[in-house]
């Protein structure tokens, strides 16, 4: 069903797992899965802004600026708030990073980070989907306005069984502010163009496990994504 590298990582040495996915790749579903499954904190650069934003906190009007166009926000901003999340108690043996690093600043940042507490990023996911999923996916994306339970649904893929509601916790469901078809396509654009270079470094190291799912449309292809990472990791 999947066509994923080869992992040369051994399992009981995995502890700091980076996601890599275009937005809308499912990357963020498939990091809370492998987050429950490890039982490692979810750390998504993503969720800190919006947190920040709905707060109105002085980062949260910075980052508005940005993410409101579809681009990133800037390395350094980025990099700080990054910090400062890795430096809790929570992250200390482990954690799945969402939507960081994306650019080559945060990866060599991040290892920086990492290697200041004499650990490094044990294992890159790279999920991998045809562009014009990614649009209908962004398109139809719902997300759970309580931030506590932050499901994420797809209207066209994965609907809810009552439209609007949350399954799990009966939440308003919202679109995310920048999920417009310009925002998604100037977002797309940057992610290829950071991509290449992030590749090349993690594929180096051995650590890169890309997957191709068969049927991205599928409403269980993040599942499944997670399921071949942790029995190739289980097998060996
Ligand atoms: P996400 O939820 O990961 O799709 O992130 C939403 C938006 O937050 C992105 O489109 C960027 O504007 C911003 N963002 C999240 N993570 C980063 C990052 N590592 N570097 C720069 N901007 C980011």
């Amino acid at each position: 069903m999947y066509t994923p590298s080869q992992i040369f990582v051994k399992w009981e040495e995995i502890m700091y797992i980076v996601m890599i996915g275009a937005p809308g790749s499912g990357k963020g579903t498939a990091a809370k899965i492998l987050a429950k499954e490890l039982n490692l904190p979810h750390i998504s650069t993503g969720d800190i802004f919006r947190e920040q934003i709905k707060e109105n906190t002085n980062l949260g009007i910075e980052a508005s600026k940005y993410i409101s166009k579809g681009i990133l926000v800037p390395d350094d901003i980025t990099i700080e708030i990054f910090k400062n999340r890795l430096a809790k108690d929570d992250v200390k043996n482990g954690g799945i990073f969402d939507g960081f690093p994306r650019t080559m600043a945060q990866v060599k940042a991040l290892d920086e980070m990492l290697v200041k507490v004499n650990k490094k990023v044990d294992l890159v996911i790279e999920l991998k989907i045809p562009d014009d999923v990614i649009v209908q996916r962004i398109l139809n994306r719902e997300v759970c306005s309580n931030k506590e339970c932050g499901a994420i649904y797809n209207s066209k893929f994965k609907p809810s069984k009552v439209p609007g509601i949350c399954d799990i916790c009966g939440s308003k469901l919202v679109a995310r502010v920048d999920d417009t078809e310009e925002s998604i396509k100037k977002r797309i654009k940057i992610y290829y163009e950071n991509l290449g270079g992030m590749i090349e470094y993690y594929r180096e190291k051995n650590i890169l496990y890309s997957i191709v799912p068969e049927d991205p449309t599928s409403d269980k292809a993040s599942e499944q994504a997670v399921n071949s990472v942790l029995q190739k990791i289980n097998n060996r």
